[in-house]
C-alpha cells in the first residue's frame, strides 16, 4: 500500500519526460536499411552555450517575427485563412518556431506555431490537397498568387513531419497521406516546375517527406510516388557527376544548390544505386577547389561563383546545407557529413545574426572588413543593403527561413541505432532521453565546451530509480580533423581501434552513473583556399584576424523602410586589417592558443573563448575598396609587398562580425 502511493507520488513529482507515443522508425523494405533514425522532437535538450543560443532566438526574431513581421507571417497570411501572403514564408518561419517551440518546450511558442498546424490540418480537403488555393493580386511585397505551387508545400510537409514527431497526432498522417495520393494524380499534368521553378530544383525535400511517410505507414503509393518526384526533379545526380557546373560561373541559384545535395542520397534508399552516394562525394570534392569557402559553403550571392573571399553567402544556404548534411548523415552514417555540419553550424550560422538575434545579414563575406551600407560585388546588390544587419535588407527570404537551422542541429545531436543504441554523431551541450527497444528509458547528458575544446563528458542515467543498469551500445563519432582522439570510461581508456572519420562502438551494460569521456586534441592548422590564400584552423573551428567593432543602428526611410524593413546595424571598425601570412615566418608558427571557460554567451567578440597568438605581415598595398577588403593577390611567389612581421590574435570565426579569415599568402 505505501509503495504504490509512494509510486504514485512519484509519478506525480516526477516531470513527463518522454514524448508519448512516438517511438523512432527506420526504413521500412524496400529502402535501403539505414543506421540512424531520429527521436522524437523533444526528447533532446540543449545545455550550456546551445540552450542559451535557442533562447536568444525565442527572446528574437524566432519568437516574435508575427509581430515584427506581422504584414506577412501574422493572422492575415493565407496559411491561416487569410488573403495574404500564400507562399513560401509563412512555412519557413514554422520549419523554424516549431521545434523550437518543443525543444524549449516553451508553452506561448508551441500555442503560436499549433496555430499554423492546426490551419494546414483543417484545410485538407477531399481530393487529398491542403494549403493554400486561391490566388490574390499582386501587392507589393507580398506573394499571394501561385497559391497551388509545389514548392511551397515542400516546406509545409517538414512541419507536419515534425508535429508528428513532436505529438504522434495521427491526423498528420492522414493529411499527408492524403496530400500525396493528390500529388500522385496531379504530377502527370501539372508537373513539379508547373508553377514555378523552385520545386524542380528542390524535389528532394519533397521525395525525403514521401519517404518518411512511408516509413511510418508503409503505403506502397508512396514508393511509386518518389519515382516520380525524382524523375521530375533536376538530375543531381548527373550534374554532381559530371561536376562541370561547379566550375562554372553563374550555374545555380545558390540555395538551390544547398536543396540539391540531399536529393540523391535520398533517392539512394530507393535505387540502392552506388552512383547516388558518389555524386554528393564528388560536388562536394570539386567544390573545396572552385567555389567554396572554408565556412562549408560556397560563393552564391543569387548565383554560385567562384569562392572570392569578398562575395557574398546567402543566409539561406546556411539552413538548407544544413538540413541536407543531417539527412544525409542520418541516412548513410558517413561521418564526414557530421564533420561538414558542425563547419557550418559552428562558423558561418553564429555570426549571420545579431547576439540577439534582431537582425541578420542577407549575405556574409569571409573577408569582410565592414558591414556598411554600400555597393559590393554581389550578383544582386539591392541597394547596398545586402551586407548590413536588418530585418528585410537584400531580400526577406532569410528572415523567415534562418529559424530552422540551430533546432535542427538539436534535433541532429543524437540518433537511435539500427542495433538498438544511441549514437552522438554531433557534439554541443546537451541532453538526451530515449527509450531502449526493452522499453528501458535511459537519458544521457552531455558536458562540453565543444567546439571550443575537445573534452566530452557523458553521463548515463535512467528514468526510473528502479533500474539500475541497461545493456545497449554507444556511438561516438571521432571527427575526421582528430588524429589522436581517445576515450575513457569511468577514467579507464577504452581499448579500442580509434580512427578519425570513424565511429567509435561501445556496448556494454551500463549502470548509472557511468561516464564516458572524449577526448578530441585539437591542434592549429593551416589550410590553403581561394587563390592559396592561407586559413587557420582547429579542431572543427575556422579563426580569423580579430577587429574591434563599432555597431550603430540606423533606421531606413521612405521607401526604403517599406522594402527593408525599419532598422539596420552598420558594424565599423578602426583595427587595421590588412595582413598577410609568410612562410618565412614559419620558426615563429608555434601559434599560442588560449581557451577559456564558456561561461557567457561564446558567439561574440568580448566573449571570444579561445585565442591564438600568431605572427602576420602586414600587405601595405592592401587597401579597403568601398566597403570591402580590396584586390590582391591572394599567393604571390616573389617580390615583396609587405612589411615586418607583427603578432595578431585570432578568434573563432563564428565570434566574429568583422574579419579576415583568409589571408594572403607570401614566400
Ligand atoms: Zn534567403
Amino acid at each position: 500500500m505505501r509503495r504504490t502511493f509512494l509510486t504514485l507520488l512519484l509519478l506525480l513529482v516526477l516531470p513527463v519526460a518522454l514524448p508519448a507515443a512516438v517511438q523512432p522508425v527506420f526504413n521500412r523494405a524496400p529502402l535501403a536499411e539505414v543506421p540512424y533514425a531520429e527521436l522524437p522532437l523533444g526528447a533532446i535538450r540543449p545545455r550550456g552555450w546551445l540552450l542559451d543560443q535557442l533562447e536568444r532566438q525565442r527572446d528574437g526574431l524566432t519568437g516574435h517575427l508575427d509581430e515584427c513581421y506581422s504584414e506577412i507571417v501574422g493572422d492575415n497570411n493565407a496559411w491561416l485563412g487569410g488573403d495574404g501572403d500564400t507562399w513560401e514564408r509563412g512555412p519557413y518561419w514554422v520549419d523554424g518556431l516549431f521545434p523550437l517551440a518543443w525543444i524549449l518546450d516553451d508553452a506561448a511558442l508551441k500555442a503560436k506555431a499549433r496555430k499554423w498546424v492546426e490551419a494546414m490540418l483543417a484545410s485538407a480537403r477531399e481530393d487529398g490537397y491542403f494549403g493554400n488555393a486561391t490566388d490574390h493580386p499582386y501587392i507589393e511585397g507580398q506573394q499571394r498568387g501561385k497559391s497551388h505551387d509545389w514548392w511551397p508545400k515542400m516546406v509545409a510537409l517538414k512541419i507536419l513531419k515534425q508535429y508528428y514527431m513532436a505529438t504522434g497526432d495521427p491526423r498528420a498522417l492522414k493529411v499527408m497521406s492524403g496530400y500525396f495520393r493528390y500529388q500522385a494524380a496531379h504530377l502527370d499534368s501539372e508537373p513539379l516546375d508547373h508553377w514555378t521553378e523552385w520545386g524542380k530544383w528542390r524535389g528532394g525535400d519533397n521525395l525525403a517527406m514521401v519517404y518518411w511517410l512511408y516509413n511510418q505507414t508503409g503505403e506502397a503509393f508512396l514508393l511509386e510516388l518518389g519515382d516520380k518526384i525524382h524523375a521530375q526533379t533536376v538530375d543531381w545526380t548527373g550534374l554532381f557527376l559530371d561536376g562541370e557546373c561547379l566550375r562554372t560561373q553563374h550555374a545555380f541559384h545558390c540555395v538551390n544548390l544547398a536543396h540539391g545535395f540531399k536529393e540523391p542520397v535520398v533517392y539512394w534508399q530507393r535505387s540502392r544505386s552506388p552512383e547516388h552516394l558518389a555524386a554528393p562525394d564528388k560536388a562536394l570534392g570539386v567544390i573545396r577547389t572552385t567555389l567554396g569557402l572554408p565556412t562549408g559553403l560556397w560563393v552564391g550571392d543569387e548565383m554560385t561563383d567562384f569562392g572570392d573571399p569578398v562575395r557574398g553567402s546567402e543566409f539561406c544556404t546556411i539552413s538548407e546545407m544544413m538540413f541536407s548534411l543531417e539527412e544525409m548523415l542520418r541516412i548513410t552514417g558517413d561521418l564526414r557529413r557530421a564533420d561538414h555540419l558542425e563547419r557550418i553550424a559552428y562558423n558561418a550560422l553564429p555570426t549571420q545574426a545579431t547576439d540577439t538575434f534582431d537582425a541578420r545579414q542577407y549575405f556574409q563575406q569571409t573577408n569582410q572588413v565592414a558591414c556598411t551600407r554600400e555597393v559590393r560585388p554581389f550578383v544582386t546588390e539591392h541597394f547596398g543593403t545586402d551586407n548590413v544587419f536588418g530585418l528585410l535588407n537584400g531580400y526577406p527570404c532569410c528572415t523567415c527561413n534562418m529559424h530552422q537551422a540551430w533546432p535542427k542541429l538539436v534535433q541532429n545531436l543524437w540518433y537511435a541505432t539500427l542495433d538498438g543504441g544511441l549514437a552522438a554523431l554531433v557534439y554541443a551541450p546537451s541532453e538526451v532521453k530515449a527509450t531502449l527497444p526493452d522499453g528501458t528509458a535511459v537519458r544521457l547528458e552531455e558536458e562540453t565546451a565543444y567546439p571550443f575544446d575537445g573534452l566530452v563528458s557523458l553521463t548515463v542515467d535512467f528514468h526510473s530509480r528502479k533500474v539500475r543498469e541497461a545493456a545497449f551500445p554507444l556511438y561516438l563519432r571521432i571527427p575526421s580533423w582528430c588524429t589522436d582522439a581517445r576515450v575513457r570510461v569511468n577514467g579507464e581508456s577504452l581499448a579500442a581501434d580509434i580512427r578519425p572519420g570513424q565511429p567509435v562502438r561501445i556496448d556494454r551494460t551500463w549502470r548509472r552513473g557511468d561516464r564516458v569521456e572524449l577526448i578530441l586534441p585539437m591542434a592549429v592548422s593551416t589550410q590553403n583556399w581561394y587563390g592559396g590564400s592561407t586559413v587557420f584552423e582547429r579542431g572543427p573551428l575556422v579563426y580569423v584576424l580579430k577587429m574591434q567593432e563599432r555597431w550603430e543602428k540606423k533606421a531606413f526611410a521612405g521607401e526604403d523602410r517599406a522594402q527593408y524593413g525599419p532598422y539596420y546595424y552598420e558594424v565599423t571598425s578602426a583595427t587595421p586589417w590588412n595582413y598577410g601570412f609568410s612562410a618565412s615566418l614559419a620558426g615563429k608558427h608555434a601559434y599560442s592558443v588560449q581557451v577559456s571557460p564558456v561561461d557567457a554567451y561564446p558567439w561574440t567578440l568580448s566573449n571570444a573563448p579561445v585565442s591564438i597568438r600568431v605572427h602576420l605581415v602586414r600587405m601595405k598595398y592592401w587597401v579597403p575598396f568601398r566597403g570591402n577588403a580590396g584586390p590582391i593577390a591572394y599567393f604571390a611567389q616573389d617580390g615583396r609587398d609587405y612589411e615586418g612581421d607583427e603578432e595578431v590574435e585570432l578568434i573563432p570565426y563564428g565570434c566574429s562580425t568583422l574579419r579576415i579569415a583568409e589571408f594572403p599568402t607570401r614566400p
